[in-house]
């Protein structure tokens, strides 16, 4: 039985007293039910982490470096995240393949970095527009899942709980949520490449979530499909009660 597991990528949102304030309220909404990840900005990952403390809250990370230190301004290392509580992290987000042209051979080397310090990747994947209307769409993913995962022991996989993530590019932010069978059909056709690369048992134990404009009124027939199993949220984590209400979907 795959556990549900919902996180809430803030992104580049929220100063430190608004997020202290949101941590607040989902804590207060918060009982019990699937696994939770707070992935806040890296300024706000200490806090976070006290202020979660004794919850079931875990705390995620947005982007990782996949060198372990040196000169090289401006980055975070895979140890930095471990020193201040963090489990998590998120890998391969469409917005830094896109934005910061992370390749899939970079992303391979941090989720590996990631596995080596004991860090838990969610792997994001998906498909462009232009990929979905060429029916480029189980091409583009399963190149993303063979890649990303390039060298990694099925053994690696299920010790750190790897997470992968299917968004498609075109329903991040934009409102136009995927349909559950859309959304179901790419997760069947990512547990039959993780069966294709590995076998069944790491296939039906891997948990993926789905992402893109995921909210409180489309989450339940999404988390009803047989391979998704849970949501990575964008948006709508940014307030607490829409997030209660995809949690309690
Ligand atoms: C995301 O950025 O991972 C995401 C799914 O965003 P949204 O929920 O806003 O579409």
């Amino acid at each position: 039985m795959r556990r549900y597991v919902i996180a809430g990528n803030w992104k580049m949102n929220k100063t430190l007293e608004e997020g202290h304030s949101l941590i607040q309220d989902i804590k207060n909404m918060y009982t019990t039910g699937p696994d939770i990840i707070i992935c806040p900005p890296f300024t706000h990952l200490e806090s976070t982490a006290k202020a979660i403390k004794g919850t079931a809250i875990k705390l995620g990370a947005q982007n990782m470096s996949e060198h372990n230190s040196g000169a090289l301004t401006g980055e975070i290392s895979a140890d930095m995240l471990v020193s201040v509580g963090v489990q998590y992290v998120i890998l391969g987000h469409s917005e830094r393949r896109a934005i910061f042209h992370e390749t899939n051979t970079t992303i391979n080397l941090k989720v590996k970095q990631a596995i080596a310090h004991d860090l838990s990747p969610i792997l994001c994947v998906g498909e462009t527009l232009e990929q979905r209307v060429a029916n480029d769409t189980f091409s583009c993913v399963e190149a993303q899942v063979k890649e990303g995962l390039l060298g990694i022991s099925k053994e690696s996989l299920l010790d750190q709980n790897v997470i992968l993530a299917y968004e498609p590019v075109w329903a991040i932010g934009t409102g136009k949520v995927a349909s559950p069978q859309q959304a179901q059909a790419v997760h069947a056709h990512i547990r039959r490449t993780l069966t294709d690369l590995y076998d069944s048992d790491l296939a039906q134990t891997l948990r993926i979530q789905y992402g893109g404009s995921v909210k409180p009124d489309n989450a339940k027939e999404l988390f009803g499909q047989t391979d998704i199993d849970g949501a990575l949220v964008g948006g709508a984590c940014l307030d607490a009660l829409s997030f209660a209400g995809i949690i309690n979907a």
